[in-house]
């Protein structure tokens, strides 16, 4: 399980929740930035810091956010 970025970043992309994770797994996908599910430890710092909401817990994707699991997931081939 892990934390999980949706398609709310793009266009905004300020990179204010990389400023705050303790482990360096979120990166700049291009169109959205992105988290590595292997290496987020679920401590949820980024969810507060980012400003449009565009952070959950896979556990709590509603709908059709639920494809950015396998979003994320799929950049880094996991
Ligand atoms: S929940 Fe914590 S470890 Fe996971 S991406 Fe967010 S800040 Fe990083
Ligand atoms: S803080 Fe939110 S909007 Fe900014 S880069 Fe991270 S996910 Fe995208």
């Amino acid at each position: 399980m892990a934390y999980v970025i949706t398609d709310r970043c793009a266009g905004v992309r300020d990179g204010a929740c990389r400023e705050v994770c303790p482990k360096d797994c979120i990166h700049d996908a291009g169109a959205q930035f992105v988290i590595d599910p292997e290496e987020c430890i679920d401590c949820g710092a980024c969810v507060v810091a980012c400003p449009v909401g565009a952070i959950a817990h896979e556990d709590d994707l509603v709908g059709a956010e639920g494809v950015f699991a396998q979003v994320n997931r799929a950049f880094f081939g996991r």
